[in-house]
């Protein structure tokens, strides 16, 4: 998740843990900063869904993910079952992180994707993210992300046809009286 990456320093000064103040990033706090923004944001998009799934209560059916039947977690990180919800796996690879399709965290994982695909298509990118990230239209979300991408604008563009312009009335003077006219 390098969208993440960027926050550790801020965790490491947080907990003032001196031993770590540089170096290279641990695993677990890239996990920590994963499971921070990821609640962090769902918290914010999905406050009234992750109150009543605290006390066992339905989600008003009024919620984007009210057909997704959506549960809590036990770090209370995840809240989309899967298609994988019944495969012997631990919780993190069975039940996807949910995101808010607009949000900017989901579009710069997603072009991080698309960055470690080397500015491949559209079409090869939802596989990556599908692993571990639910959102509602996902596919609507890499498109508008990946044509934004300045790299693959730069890729499409050929250089169009130049027309020449017809010289002005000074120059054209001065070539025909080296001629002798
Ligand atoms: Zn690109």
């Amino acid at each position: 998740m390098h969208a993440c990456y960027g926050t550790v320093p801020y965790f490491r000064n947080d907990k003032k843990v001196k031993n770590h103040d540089s170096g290279a990033l641990r695993v677990e706090e890239l996990e920590d900063a994963e499971i921070y923004w990821g609640k962090y944001i769902q918290g914010e998009n999905y406050p009234e869904e992750i109150k009543a799934l605290k006390i066992n209560k339905p989600i008003p059916n009024s919620s984007k993910i009210c057909k997704q039947s959506p549960f809590l977690s036990e770090n209370e990180l995840r809240m989309i079952k899967g298609r994988l919800q019944n495969a012997n796996l631990i919780s993190a690879l069975k039940h996807p992180i949910t995101l808010p399709s607009n949000h900017l965290l989901l579009k710069r994982i997603i072009y991080d994707s698309h960055e470690e695909l080397f500015h491949s298509r559209v079409s090869a990118t939802p596989t990556q993210i599908k692993e571990k990230y639910w959102t509602i239209k996902c596919r609507q979300s890499i498109k508008y992300t990946l044509r934004r991408c300045i790299i693959c604008k730069r890729l499409k563009y050929f250089p169009g046809k130049q027309s020449i312009a017809p010289l002005p009335a000074t120059r054209t003077v001065i070539i025909l009286s080296s001629y002798g006219y």
